[in-house]
């Protein structure tokens, strides 16, 4: 038996919603495979916290999942709580101190979801989002001085280095190299930013010849969100800044059906700390306490979490049981168009995870 130690921190809003359906399926999946164990600690943090203890997270918060083998977060977001207070004080000071500068987003149309686009299928679109997620522009470097007064002053410098485009460019190749297309597309802004962005380009030029056998394009931001939507077949595995793709990757959710579908991972590659998985949406405050949100997006990063552990094949069981779900519209969540609670679409994995035979 191999037992797995999972932090859990759901957060505010709709996190606790979903990240109890994400635990309730990921310990499923335990039983029917029957080799496999987790044992789920919860941490309370978060806005909640905040309001009792003045902060997002106790000081030796990091220290407490430290050691776990993977941390399951549901969001950070608080209605009376400032964002940059939520955001800094939480996710952001488990992702950068634990060197998670790989954030990963795969983004397809999952059977009987309907993409916006018109004849859009997973044939066309079936794309995974490098997002560099440890600098760039949200490297919390610049100040803000003079407040109030008619002389205030505020700058947030985009910083990037060296070392920070050369290891995630590597990751983004290899990963591409990994995928059956073996396309990359590296989005910039070298056109109007012309030191840091340029030296993205020129890094990207570097590594790309540690893999001639992944062909690659530059595109910039802007002209890239067109290309998402008009031509989404002629793209793969796309890396882009964090800023960047903090913003394509939410536009991508929503060409894939719903913001409620959208996974990602805050990958540590070097495995020095646990990595952090997450749906990408936010704590939605108009549906929170409604018992309607979407727990697919929970449901697909406890898949990748899965992989990054290397139960490659909970992980598959756990995606088939997902896409049966999805494709009955009777089991869709309001966002998207469908009738069925949180609850519905929860236990309708749970039995096609222990009914799906091999
Ligand atoms: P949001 O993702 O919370 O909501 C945007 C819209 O999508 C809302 O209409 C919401 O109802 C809908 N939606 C989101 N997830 C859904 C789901 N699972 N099922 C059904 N509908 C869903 O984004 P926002 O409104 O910009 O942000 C709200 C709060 O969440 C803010 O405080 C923000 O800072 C925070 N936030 C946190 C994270 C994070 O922790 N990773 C990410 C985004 C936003
Ligand atoms: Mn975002």
């Amino acid at each position: 038996m191999k037992t797995y130690k999972i932090a859990a921190i759901p957060g505010d809003g709709i996190g606790t919603e979903v990240i109890n359906a994400g635990i309730e399926v990921l310990q499923a999946i335990a039983t029917r495979e029957g080799n496999i164990k987790f044992d789920v600690d919860h941490f309370d943090w978060g806005g909640e916290y905040y309001k009792k203890h003045g902060r997002m997270m106790p000081e030796n918060g990091r220290d407490q999942i430290r050691n776990h083998d993977a941390i399951l977060f549901g969001s950070a977001g608080h209605p009376e709580i400032p964002d940059h207070i939520t955001l800094w004080g939480l996710r952001l000071a488990i992702c950068q101190p634990f060197d998670q500068y790989a954030n990963v987003r795969p983004t397809r149309i999952l059977p009987g979801i309907t993409s916006p686009l018109r004849n859009v299928t997973d044939k066309e679109l079936n794309w995974i989002i490098v997002r560099e997620n440890s600098e760039g522009e949200y490297a919390g470097v610049g100040g803000r001085v003079h407040q109030g007064s008619p002389l205030e002053a505020a700058t947030d410098v985009a910083m990037f280095t060296r070392a920070g485009v050369e290891r995630i460019m590597r990751f983004a190749f290899a990963l591409a190299r990994s995928r059956p297309r073996k396309l990359l597309t590296v989005v910039t802004k070298s056109n109007a930013q012309r030191h840091a962005m340029v030296m993205w380009d020129d890094i990207a030029k570097e590594i790309a010849l540690e893999f001639p056998d992944v062909t690659w394009d530059k595109m910039l931001v802007d002209a890239m969100t067109m290309r998402m939507v008009m031509r989404p077949e002629t793209l793969d595995t796309i890396v882009a800044t964090n800023l960047h793709a903090d913003i394509l990757s939410d536009l991508a959710a929503a060409l894939a059906g719903s913001l409620g579908i959208a996974p990602t991972g805050n990958i540590n590659p070097e495995r020095t700390f646990p990595s952090m998985f997450e749906p990408i949406h936010g704590s939605a405050f108009d549906i929170t306490g409604k018992g309607i949100a979407n727990p697919v997006g929970t449901f697909w990063s406890t898949v990748m979490m899965l992989d990054h552990l290397g139960e490659k094949g909970a992980a598959a069981r756990l995606m088939k049981a997902i896409e049966c779900v999805t494709a009955d519209p009777k089991l869709h969540t309001p966002d998207l168009g469908g009738k069925a609670r949180t609850a519905d679409t929860t236990k309708a994995v749970i039995q096609k995870i222990h009914g799906a035979n091999e």
